[in-house]
């Protein structure tokens, strides 16, 4: 009976060793293509949470951002365009569709999930977020909230443009690639892990 209860508590720690391995912020098996981002600035709201994402990266990588121009036209590479407007749906808050260098996306437009279309030898050349303010707007958070809320997901989505996928837990979440804006606890900047994941890649 003692070698059953042995056997079961020692399964028991290695079932917890490994959903430690599997939790926490995870890759998309892609990186982002350059080490200077330009920055396209066409979400008027977003301007101090798109200033705010750049300061939070540069200080936790060696990625250095620029300002690109204020449209939509070629030439891509190296770009990130962010957007906002009123979508139509609220089933959504913000999106980062990265690209590879063919143009092909490298997550679906819609679910964000991986495509297949990138990896480690065909990487994210350039990237675009889109900020649904609808779905901000029905929320009705406070200003304070909102303001949270709009930095977490400026950060979060330029994190799916560096191939950072979404976090395994939702309680007790250790980093800002959180699944959803009710996992715990949200945040609105860079944690230790997010730092660590993002200083060994960039
Ligand atoms: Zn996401």
């Amino acid at each position: 009976m003692k070698k059953i209860i042995k056997l079961i508590v020692m399964l028991y720690l290695l079932g917890g060793t490994l959903n430690m391995a599997l939790a926490g912020p995870a890759s998309y098996g892609f990186g982002y293509d350059h080490s200077t981002v330009k920055i396209r600035r066409l979400a008027p709201t977003y301007n101090i949470e798109i200033s705010a994402l750049t300061a939070e990266y540069s200080n936790a990588s060696e990625l250095v951002f620029e300002s690109g121009p204020n449209h939509l036209n070629p030439p891509y590479s190296g770009h990130v365009a962010f957007v906002e407007g009123l979508y139509g749906v609220t089933n959504w808050f913000a999106i980062a569709n990265p690209y590879n260098a063919a143009g092909q996306p490298c997550t679906s437009l819609t679910t964000g999930q991986k495509t297949g279309n990138c990896n480690n030898y065909t990487p994210a050349d350039y990237g675009y977020i889109r900020f649904n303010l609808a779905s901000q707007t029905a929320l009705g958070l406070d200003p304070t909230e909102l303001a949270n809320h709009k930095l977490h997901w400026a950060i979060h989505e330029f994190g799916h443009i560096l191939g950072r996928a979404h976090d395994t837990v939702c309680i007790d979440t250790d980093s800002i690639m959180e699944i959803s804006i009710d996992c715990t606890p949200l945040f609105w900047y860079l944690t230790a892990a997010d730092k660590t994941w993002i200083d060994t890649r960039y």
